[in-house]
């Protein structure tokens, strides 16, 4: 990659963070750009071994930085924000670099990624214990909460710096201590943030990043019996697979996994307002995300205006070189993901759906650039409407009443986040709680801060990130039950 990308090009890493010494392997392997087929960096390959010296440091470091005062660590976490903020530009570039969004859309990760650090700064302070009445003459009963101890984390690379943050700020802020596996796919955007957090003062061991074969990293962070929490960000079937290894040794685990959003639009909904949800939810990030809508359930009554609203959007979208400037949206992060959409789009005309709308493409060639698209008539059996079709592409099922919609919205093993548009208050609330979703978007498409609990119901996970709760899955109750002797 050129020195030119970056203002500190020192934020380039290529290497594992152990101990606080960063650590080569006797292998390396591209980090590519999806917009370009560039190589950025060969980013050391590292396994096992690396793995397991990440969690001989986290675990190390534990005893000195549990103890020190939730202040003291609140300090150095709101150093680190700082110092994201201050070096924003440089982790956007290369996080568009890596990941293919588009810049504007990688300068509010960064300032996202950032507000955990501060949030949890906060929070930090916070880890409050109670008392209870005693159960009989001369007991005390207290409740203390402490931190769980070596904490491993895996996250995807749809989200290269926040899905990093919301695991690592909650967890320092405690007095725990991490390992990070980023996704292979984006490594870069975690070794900056590595980087700029042992700027900040975060002592050695703390957090230590380790990227390559996943497996075999997994493997080690999943069974050794030094990390007593695991929390992974990523795909449904693997994340069922990681958890299942931790049982062996009985870890808490917290997962955050594939969704199936509906986005249910009523006739009485503002049409305008929910073209805009609509744009915000199933475009962002070329459709990349795990609260993306997938399904877009339409009333009978404003179908065919909604469908001719959305598709003018629609039309408007070009897909180019997230660097460049010009781009609605970015490539998407593979090949694979590609001919995913691609799947999903001809499957839904070949049971009968039509094309309304499509954007455009201006990125290279070498890029994996998919077309956004607008689809109506989709049937709900669809590949579209049953799983998570990760891209550019929105596909409208009609619906007639209010207990239809909410019969299709449940009707999937997932629930993450659900999105109502509608006018009338009773409605609202109604669909609101029958609705089998961790999260509910009434009347937006934006539902994701840092001061609200993230996370999912059935197949889509449990653990809540962010808010005053994203602090619980790092910390374990005790309880201290005290027989106090007559004077
Ligand atoms: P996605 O579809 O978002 O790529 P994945 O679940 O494949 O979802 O990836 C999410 C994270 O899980 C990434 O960091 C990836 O490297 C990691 N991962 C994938 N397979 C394994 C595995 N067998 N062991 C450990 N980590 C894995």
């Amino acid at each position: 990659m050129s020195d030119a990308l970056l203002r500190r090009p020192e934020l380039l890493r290529s290497e594992a963070l152990i101990g606080g010494r960063w650590e080569d392997s006797g292998a390396r392997y591209d980090v590519l750009n999806p917009a370009t087929g560039a190589c950025l960096a060969e980013v050391a390959m590292h396994g096992a071994d690396a793995a397991t010296h990440a969690v001989d440091a986290a675990s190390a470091a534990l005893p000195s930085w549990s103890s020190l005062s939730a202040g003291e660590r609140a300090a150095i976490l709101r150093r680190w924000h700082d110092l994201i903020l201050d070096n924003a530009e440089d982790l956007a570039r290369l996080m568009t670099a890596e990941q293919g969004k588009p810049l504007a859309e990688a300068r509010g990760e960064v300032a996202y990624a950032a507000s955990f650090l501060a949030w949890f700064a906060e929070e930090a302070r916070r880890v409050y214990g109670t008392v209870i009445p005693g159960n009989a003459p001369g007991r005390r009963l207290t409740v203390i909460r402490q931190p769980v101890g070596v904490v491993a984390a895996i996250t995807p690379w749809n989200f290269p710096a926040a899905m990093i943050t919301r695991k690592v700020a909650p967890a320092l802020a405690v007095g725990c201590t991490v390992v990070l596996k980023p996704s292979e796919l984006t490594p870069l955007s975690a070794l900056a943030l590595a980087c700029l957090g042992a700027e900040a003062g975060v002592p050695a061991g703390v957090f230590n990043v380790v990227s390559g074969d996943a497996p075999a990293i997994g493997e080690v962070l999943t069974g050794d019996p030094r990390v007593r929490k695991f929390s992974f960000t990523g795909s449904t079937p693997v994340g069922k697979m990681l958890a299942a290894k931790c049982m062996a040794t009985v870890k808490r685990v917290s997962l955050e996994l594939g969704g199936n959003a509906p986005f249910i639009v009523f006739d009485d909904a503002d049409i305008d307002a929910a073209v805009a949800g609509a744009i915000a939810s199933k475009f962002r990030n070329s459709g990349q995300t795990c609260v993306c809508a997938n399904r877009f359930l339409v009333q009978d009554g404003i179908y065919d205006r909604f469908a001719a609203a959305l598709a003018r959007k629609v039309g408007l979208l070009n897909a180019g070189d997230g660097l460049a400037g010009s781009a609605d949206q970015g490539p998407l992060i593979n090949a694979e993901a590609v001919a995913k959409v691609e799947r999903h789009r001809v499957d839904a005309v070949e049971r009968g759906a039509r094309i309304l709308a499509q954007g455009q493409v201006s990125g290279p060639s070498q890029g994996h650039f998919a077309r956004a698209a607008l689809l109506v008539d989709v049937a709900p059996e669809s590949l579209l409407a049953r799983e998570e079709t990760f891209g550019p592409l929105a596909g409208l099922i009609r619906f007639d009443h209010e207990e239809e919609a909410i019969r299709l919205a449940n009707d999937t093993p997932a629930g993450l986040a659900a999105y109502i548009f509608t006018a009338d208050h009773g409605r609202a609330t109604r669909v609101s709680e029958a609705l089998e979703y961790g999260m509910v978007g009434l009347n937006t498409g934006l539902i994701s801060t840092e001061v609200a609990p993230f996370g999912g119901v059935k197949e889509s996970g449990f653990g809540r990130e962010g808010s005053r709760f994203g602090i619980d899955d790092y910390v374990s109750m005790k309880l201290i039950a005290a027989e106090i002797a007559p004077a």
